[in-house]
């Protein structure tokens, strides 16, 4: 899923970016992606992570002069797209809980909890 959002997004990802991208998720970082197109030509995806179960985009500008009247607007779409995956289960993108996995934090369904052989628990992480 990380390979074809770069792909999708070649005019907004910069080359060679680290996109580590949940399937779950992907509606999420469309969204964003969407929403920094749409602010400003200059903006630019310099990373996709998984932080602490949920998405992060880091965001930055193709010059080194950011537009300053843009800034408040960036990290409100971020906050969102994070806001947003803490919600949506990063297997198949149903609602979701931040729970404690195996691995760390992550965000699962009911369904994927069970499936992972967990109690089905609600925001614990
Ligand atoms: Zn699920």
């Amino acid at each position: 899923m990380s390979r074809v959002y770069a792909h999708k997004h070649t005019d907004i990802v910069v080359q060679g970016a680290v996109i580590d991208l949940a399937v779950g998720h992907y509606p999420a970082a469309e969204c964003a992606a969407a929403a920094l197109r749409a602010l400003h030509p200059g903006l630019r995806i310099g990373a996709i992570l998984r932080d602490r179960g949920m998405l992060w985009l880091d965001v930055g500008y193709e010059t080194a002069v950011y537009p300053d009247d843009i800034y408040d607007r960036v990290l409100e779409i971020v906050t969102d797209a994070r806001t947003l995956s803490a919600w949506s289960c990063a297997v198949d993108g149903r609602p979701g809980w931040l729970v404690n996995g195996a691995g760390g934090p992550v965000v699962l369904c009911p369904v994927c909890q069970t499936a992972a052989g967990m109690e089905v628990r609600r925001h614990e992480a």
